[in-house]
């Protein structure tokens, strides 16, 4: 019988298949499960008002057989079957129906294809291509098929559609017992590069169908091995019978059928929950919360979606991928959507299942698909909610949360040019000092005196360095709370935010912290006035360290402290030299704090200060080194010269 010419455009994609080096080859046989599935549902429905199919709803079922002698893998179903010219048309040309969109891919790739064969490839791994999937892993595809309802005479009620790839095919009639599709896929042989053996293992086998069909509606049968234990003649040192372990085969059903997020709800405990998530996703840990959610309308779709307790440990790493997994009916489509999941939530795990996503979806489509961003801005809102009750009804969780994600939402905010600042500050905390924990904003307002302004906030390296801060103290005398900075990110999180539940976030390092009543201004004011020389010295002293020396209002028992003026704090300025030496210059300049000064003009030291400034002022210049040297102390910032600074010690004390 002569061979038939495939279509020149099915020809090329044959080409493609047959010889790429794809490492997502598996995805033949969800292919060739749901193609079974598909036809199953077609027959399932003539089957409710044709009683000549004969066939209950529990008979439908799909097989795998794998034949490791003949190396044969079979995949067989008793749904609606194929004509011999269903057969010529479905299976000789490519562009039908969902594989449409994926020929005009092809075809726009075709250009390029030698050049750059990677991306070609990474569309067939995401996207489904149906049926001719099964040359990647085939040299010999059979198909013997027998249509519902075309019983034909006796011995030829069948076809036989039989290709080994881009020569061509040929189709011949043959003899089928009952209406159904059966694909015999001869594998391929072995290479160094890929074990094809490894798709007759029962152990591939199960695998692939629990990771992309476990949900196909229809019972997927294939021969397991299990062990029993029985009693062998032989008898132990007690007179009874030795038992031995021995393997044996039986067909079972390997797929899940109904997937746990089209359960309804009452009916899914917790735990079933968490078991899945943990199975799934690889966590050893249980998610700290499950949501689940069920729409109609617009959009139908359902979603059950999972906050980790704890990072993966690849997750502040660019292998991490983000995204939710998207289902069809049942069929997993793509294993990372990160489009249906904002950036700042990219940590959440889950499905999402929408009968309108088409099996053939691809990347680009995804991007300006309407209903997926219908879903995306939906679950943007759940997992908010979801996580500020969390926050509201079990701290403790959410502390743990917040411990392994929190970072991520300071950045949520921090980015985009606080687009998303009303979203995400109610989630964020900060280390209180009264709390001695992670707060979150709402309840520093909460605690906030009536007569208290500003949400005062200190940054700097560590909790017990802004613990001891000189300027926090008299903050904290007054029985304000101050949230403790120490994230690299925190600054600028609190600059975005600038007010949260219209109180204003404000520096300890202010001058104006909005308690100091207006006689102790003029007071210090008139003190500078009066000590104007004496402050220009030491700036002098300082030989441009410094941009201004000041009297302070807010030190208590410390001598001096260090603030900034101008945009760019301490913090700021030790970031942006941390991003210079990881990503080198350029990009953040030079960025310096411009430091000030400030000295308590009640303290012990200033009198000395005052008292040398007139008689000694070799001796006045060293203390005021000796000032600005305690400043940088206590503020975390690193000695210039740590050698000069003993040496200037060892001179003033001994
Ligand atoms: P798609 O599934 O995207 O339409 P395929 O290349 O996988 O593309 O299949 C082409 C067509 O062949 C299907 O639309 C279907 O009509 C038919 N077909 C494939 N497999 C089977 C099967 N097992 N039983 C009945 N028809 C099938």
């Amino acid at each position: 019988m002569a061979k038939r010419q495939f279509k020149s455009e099915s020809k090329r994609l044959l080409e493609l298949m047959i010889n790429s080096i794809y490492t997502h080859k598996e995805i033949f046989l969800r292919e060739l499960i749901s193609n079974a599935s598909d036809a199953i549902d077609k027959l399932c429905y003539i089957a409710l008002t044709d009683d000549k199919v004969g066939l209950a709803r529990d008979d439908f079922k799909i097989n795998i057989v794998a034949d490791k002698d003949k190396r044969t893998l079979t995949i067989s179903d008793n749904g609606v079957g194929m004509t011999a010219s269903e057969l010529e048309s479905n299976l000789g040309v490519i562009a039908r129906s969902g594989s449409l969109q994926f020929k005009k891919e092809m075809d726009e790739n075709a250009a390029d294809k030698a050049a750059d064969n990677a991306s070609d490839l990474d569309i067939i791994g995401q996207f489904g291509v149906g049926f001719y999937s099964a040359f990647m892993v085939a040299k010999k595809v059979t198909v013997i098929s027998r249509a519902y309802g075309d019983s034909g005479d006796g011995e030829n009620n069948a076809s036989k559609w039989v290709s080994s790839g881009a020569d061509g095919y040929s189709i011949t009639a043959c003899k089928k017992d009952t209406p159904g599709t059966e694909i015999i896929i001869d594998i391929k042989e072995d290479t160094d590069d890929e074990k094809y053996s490894k798709y007759l293992e029962e152990y591939t086998l199960t695998n692939l169908v629990k990771k992309y069909s476990d949900y196909v509606r229809w019972p997927i049968f294939m021969d397991v091995t299990k062990s029993r234990q029985i009693e062998t003649d032989e008898k132990d040192k007690d007179g009874n019978n030795k038992k031995e372990w021995e393997d044996y085969i039986e067909t079972e059903v390997i797929n899940s059928r109904v997937p746990i997020w089209q359960r309804p709800k009452s009916e899914v405990s917790d735990d079933e929950c968490a078991e899945f998530y943990k199975e799934k996703f690889l966590d050893q840990a249980d998610p700290v919360a499950v949501i689940r959610v069920s729409a109609e309308g617009l959009v139908s779709y359902n979603a059950m979606l999972f906050i980790p307790s704890v990072a993966p440990y690849d997750y502040f790493t660019r292998e991490f991928k983000a995204g939710l997994q998207l289902y069809s009916s049942g069929i997993m489509i793509m294993e990372h959507c990160s489009d249906i999941l904002p950036e700042h939530f990219r940590f959440v795990r889950g499905v999402v299942d929408s009968q309108d996503f088409s099996l053939n979806i691809s990347r680009e489509l995804l991007q300006h698909d309407r209903q997926l961003k219908v879903i995306s801005t939906n679950i943007e809102k759940k997992i908010k909610t979801e996580l500020k009750k969390l926050m509201d009804d079990d701290i403790e969780k959410y502390e743990t949360f917040y411990k392994a994600f929190g970072i991520q939402l300071k950045y949520g905010i921090a980015n985009g040019y606080g687009m998303n600042r009303d979203l995400l500050a109610d989630l964020i905390m900060f280390y209180s000092s009264k709390a001695e924990k992670p707060i979150p904003l709402a309840e520093y307002v909460k605690n906030m005196p009536e007569e208290q302004k500003y949400i005062y906030f200190a940054s700097g390296e560590s909790i017990s360095l802004l613990d001891k801060l000189p300027q926090a103290e008299q903050v904290r005398d007054k029985g304000y709370e101050i949230l403790y900075l120490t994230d690299d990110i925190d600054e600028f999180v609190v600059k975005v935010l600038g007010k949260f539940e219209e109180k204003e976030f404000r520096s300890v390092n202010d001058s104006d912290l909005g308690y100091e009543n207006e006689e102790e201004k003029k007071e210090i004011e008139q003190q500078e006035t009066d000590n104007k020389d004496l402050l220009e010295f030491v700036k002098e002293s300082l030989d441009g360290k410094v941009a201004a020396v000041r009297l302070s209002g807010k030190l208590k028992s410390h001598p001096v402290c260090l603030t900034t003026q101008g945009e760019i704090t301490l913090e700021m300025e030790r970031y942006f030299k941390s991003m210079r030496e990881h990503q080198g210059a350029g990009m953040f300049g030079e960025m310096q704090a411009e430091r000030v000064l400030e000295l308590n003009a009640e303290h012990p030291s200033f009198a000395a200060l005052h008292d040398a400034f007139i008689n000694n002022k070799e001796k006045a210049a060293d203390f005021s080194k000796l000032l600005y040297g305690q400043a940088l102390l206590t503020a975390g910032v690193p000695l210039e010269d740590p050698a000069e600074f003993s040496e200037l010690l060892s001179r003033l004390v001994f």
